[in-house]
C-alpha cells in the first residue's frame, strides 16, 4: 500500500509536465523574439526619448517666459513708450532689452491674423480658430520651431519694471505693496533707463532717459503717490478713430440722400407709366 503510493508520487504528473513545457518555449520564444528587434525597439525608444528632450527643452523654454505677459509688456512699449521715441527719432541701441528684437514671441504674434471677432487665422499655416488663446496653443504645439530660443530674450522678463499686471487686469486688485519687490523693480527700470537711453548718447538720448524715469519707475514705491505712465500713451489711434467718424458723418447723409432721390425717381416713373398705360386704355374704345 505504501509501496504503491510512492510509486505514484515519483511518476511523472502529465499535465504538470505539459506545463513546465509550454512554460519553457514561451520564455524561449519571448526571449528570441526580443533578442534582434530589441535592438531596434531600444534605438526607436531612444530616438523618441531624444525628440522628447528636445521638445521638453524648448516647451521649457516657453514655460519659463510666458507668453501672455511678453504679449502685455510689448503692448505697453508700443503705447507708451514707442510713440514718444519715433517723436524724437531716437534709435535704441542693440543691448537695450527693450529692443523689439528681444521680444521671443514678435515673430508669432505677427503672424497672427484677426479675421472677425470669432476668427482668428494662423499667418503660417493659414488654420482658422474660434479664439485667441487657441492660435497661441496652436503656435506651441505646431510652430515651436519658429521661436527664437536664446537666453534673455523674454520680453516678460521686464514686466516687474514695466508694470504689465495694470495692463492684464481689466479689474485691479487692491494687492498689498511690497518694499523689497518696489525696490527690485525700481532697479531694474532704472538699469533699462541707463541702458537704452545713454545720457552721454545726445539731447534725445537724455530727454528719453528723463521720460523713462517718470513714465515707468517713479511709480515703483509704496508710497502710492506716483501712478505708473504719467506721461500718457499713444494718441495716433485717436486721432485716426475721430477722423474716420467725421469721415462717416459727412457721407451717411450724402447717402440717405441719394437713396430718397432715387426711390423718388422710381416712384415718378411708374406713375407716369400708369399714366400713359391709362390713356391709351381710354383712347382705344373710341
Ligand atoms: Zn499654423
Amino acid at each position: 500500500m505504501a509501496m504503491a503510493n510512492t510509486e505514484r508520487c515519483r511518476k511523472p504528473n502529465p499535465l504538470a509536465l505539459l506545463l513546465f513545457v509550454s512554460l519553457s518555449l514561451c520564455l524561449h520564444f519571448s526571449r528570441a523574439s526580443s533578442s534582434s528587434p530589441s535592438l531596434l525597439g531600444f534605438q526607436g525608444s531612444a530616438a523618441a526619448r531624444g525628440l522628447k528632450q528636445v521638445q521638453e527643452n524648448i516647451h521649457e523654454h516657453e514655460v519659463h517666459c510666458s507668453r501672455e505677459r511678453s504679449r502685455a509688456a510689448s503692448k505697453i512699449i508700443e503705447e507708451y513708450l514707442t510713440p514718444f521715441i519715433e517723436k524724437e527719432r531716437y534709435q535704441l541701441p542693440n543691448k537695450c532689452r527693450l529692443h523689439p528684437d528681444y521680444d521671443l514671441f514678435r515673430d508669432q504674434e505677427q503672424h497672427k491674423i484677426y479675421v472677425d471677432i470669432n476668427e482668428w487665422r494662423c499667418g503660417y499655416c493659414r488654420k482658422s480658430f474660434y479664439e485667441e488663446k487657441y492660435l497661441d496653443q496652436h503656435f506651441d504645439n505646431r510652430h515651436y520651431e519658429l521661436l527664437n530660443v536664446s537666453q534673455g530674450k523674454c520680453l516678460a522678463d521686464l514686466c516687474g519694471a514695466l508694470h504689465c499686471d495694470l495692463m492684464m487686469d481689466s479689474v485691479q486688485k487692491k494687492t498689498k505693496c511690497n518694499p523689497a519687490a518696489a525696490v527690485r523693480n525700481k532697479h531694474l527700470c532704472e538699469s533699462l533707463a541707463d541702458s537704452c537711453f545713454p545720457v552721454k548718447e545726445g539731447p534725445s538720448a537724455s530727454r528719453l532717459h528723463e521720460f523713462f524715469l517718470r513714465q515707468f519707475c517713479d511709480a515703483h514705491n509704496c508710497s502710492g503717490r506716483q501712478k505708473p505712465f504719467s506721461k500718457g500713451r499713444r494718441k495716433r489711434r485717436s486721432i485716426f478713430f475721430i477722423s474716420m467718424s467725421i469721415l462717416v458723418l459727412l457721407l451717411l447723409p450724402l447717402f440717405y440722400l441719394f437713396v430718397y432721390l432715387y426711390q423718388r425717381g422710381i416712384r415718378r416713373g411708374t406713375q407716369d407709366l400708369r399714366r400713359v398705360t391709362e390713356s391709351t386704355r381710354k383712347k382705344k374704345p373710341s
